[in-house]
């Protein structure tokens, strides 16, 4: 039996790539759905644990024993993971159900979700029109924005959570690099891959953090318990009165359309009404951060890209003969979109000799870039003992979380096929705060009665590095008042 392409189906279209072990087609939509309900059903029944009662999805490079774990790539469509990554195992062990699999733009490189194998994400807060739901994470947002779980997990490498849960009306919370495990979630730039968190309740989303903010031993990038309890004593939100609030004045680009300078505008309006100081401030490497991102990120992904050669691992094409490097230069050839090509390009070029000091010159960018941000807050950064923290410094920095709203799927090929970089941009807002690692939250941030109510509307919120806790207890403030 094909379901009737309704509108509710046209409108979750493309979320799902695997329900527990099965691949997922029309069909299976509403087996999902009923699958939903009845477990929400169960689970309020044996309301024991943190998590009981909630159901999650996990975006499909978030490695899971049943069924398939494939990074949206066909590199990696057969794929059956032999383990289960930490944040899944913990999340099962506070009482929570993993119920699905998310779309993704391929191995999380994107903006978009439109570079996955198995076809775009579409906007699900977008009614009559074929639009973005934003990457890369996109699946994981159209999933909460259409409740088909109570939250979802996404990875946060330049903006992943942040940019989908602006698109989609929904909160995106990337927590400080290295508070959660990366065990089992497949690389695309170590040192800015983070497991992020995506909800519709604040409360809901904290609850997450809180199960998933453990060290681990079996990942190397996990902050140690040492540093974890510095954190715990950072001082925490008092009143939402006090907060001083930064406005770094290097956000202020070009590519920020009209329509969300009006959105931060009346932002610190609404904040400077309940009492908040506003401040604006400098952070000059700002200006760098995407040009640094985007040389870090891309050697680092050629780099973790290496190992797909389809002999040892992924997709494997090879059954005419050919020397060895015949056959795996056929097998990346197919097995890779061309997003990820042009990375691996990319990347394997900064790596190497005649790109001069590419690579080092944007880790310089990203040092800098570190140092400014610490200057401009008021508590300690944990891991620089010896650099005093700014006494009349902010509590927290808080900018638009995208330039413009999601674009249709037709304008985004169109502008993909005159200039890939364009959709590069997106991220301009976005990156600095993974390049720093500190945490940083995309909240949905809608005025009422505006003609506009029908878009959903965001602002970025970003903290000291591990002082998340102050981060989501301020959001939690500003969404009960806002
Ligand atoms: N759009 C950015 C990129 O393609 C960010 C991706 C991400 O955070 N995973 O690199």
């Amino acid at each position: 039996m094909r379901l009737p392409r309704t509108h509710s189906i046209a409108q979750i279209e493309g979320i799902i790539v695997f329900r527990r072990g099965l691949r997922t087609g029309a069909d299976e939509y509403n087996s999902l759905i009923s699958e939903v309900r009845s477990k929400k059903h169960l689970s309020e029944k044996n309301n024991v644990k943190p998590l009981s009662g909630t159901s999650f999805i996990a975006k499909d490079n978030i490695a899971f024993p049943e069924g398939y774990t494939t990074c949206a790539s066909k590199a990696l469509s057969n794929y059956r993971s032999p383990f289960k990554a930490t944040v899944i195992q913990q999340l099962e062990d506070a009482g929570s159900d993993l119920i699905g699999k998310a779309n993704l733009d391929e191995f999380g490189m994107g903006s978009s979700n439109v570079e996955s194998y198995f076809g775009p994400v579409i906007n699900p807060a977008f009614e009559n029109e074929k639009r973005i739901a934003g990457g890369s994470s996109g699946g994981s947002a159209a999933a909460v924005r259409s409740e088909l779980s109570t939250f979802a997990l996404g990875t946060d490498t330049g903006g992943s959570v942040r940019l989908p849960a602006a698109y989609t009306g929904v909160i995106g919370f990337k927590p400080t690099y290295g508070r959660v495990s990366r065990w089992g979630v497949i690389p695309y730039a170590q040192t800015l891959d983070t497991v992020g968190i995506l909800g519709r309740d604040i409360g809901v989303v904290k609850q997450v953090f809180n199960t998933i903010d453990q060290h681990d031993e079996k990942d190397v990038t996990s902050v140690p318990e040492k540093i974890r309890s510095d954190w715990s004593g950072l001082p925490r939100l008092a009143e939402i009165k006090n907060t001083i609030i930064g406005v770094p004045e290097e956000f202020l680009v070009e590519e920020l359309s009209s329509y969300s300078r009006q959105v931060w505008y009346d932002t610190l309006n609404a904040l400077r009404k309940l009492g908040c100081t506003i401040k604006p401030v400098s952070i000059p490497s700002i200006r760098k951060s995407l040009s640094a991102y985007y040389t870090i990120v891309s050697a680092e992904a050629a780099s973790n890209l290496s190992r797909y050669d389809g002999v040892r691992y992924g997709f494997n094409s090879a059954d005419t003969p050919g020397t060895v490097h015949d056959i795996i230069s056929r097998n990346r050839s197919s097995a890779f979109g061309q997003e990820v090509q042009r990375r691996i390009i990319l990347g394997n070029y900064t790596l190497s000799s005649e790109s001069g000091d590419h690579y080092l010159k944007a880790t310089e960018v990203r040092k800098m870039l570190v140092k400014e941000l610490n200057q401009v807050f008021s508590t300690q950064h944990m891991l620089f003992s010896d650099e005093k923290p700014n006494a009349s410094g902010c509590d927290v920095l808080i900018s638009p979380t995208y330039t413009s709203i999601p674009c249709t799927l037709d304008e985004y090929h169109n502008m993909n096929e005159e200039n890939f970089l364009s959709s590069y941009t997106n991220d301009i807002l976005t990156v600095p705060a993974s390049l720093a690692g500190v945490p940083a939250i995309s909240v949905p941030y809608q005025k009422q009665n505006t003609p506009n109510t029908k878009i959903p509307e965001a602002i970025q919120i970003i903290a000291q590095h591990g002082n998340d806790e102050f981060l989501l207890d301020f959001t939690k403030e500003l969404m009960m008042r806002f």
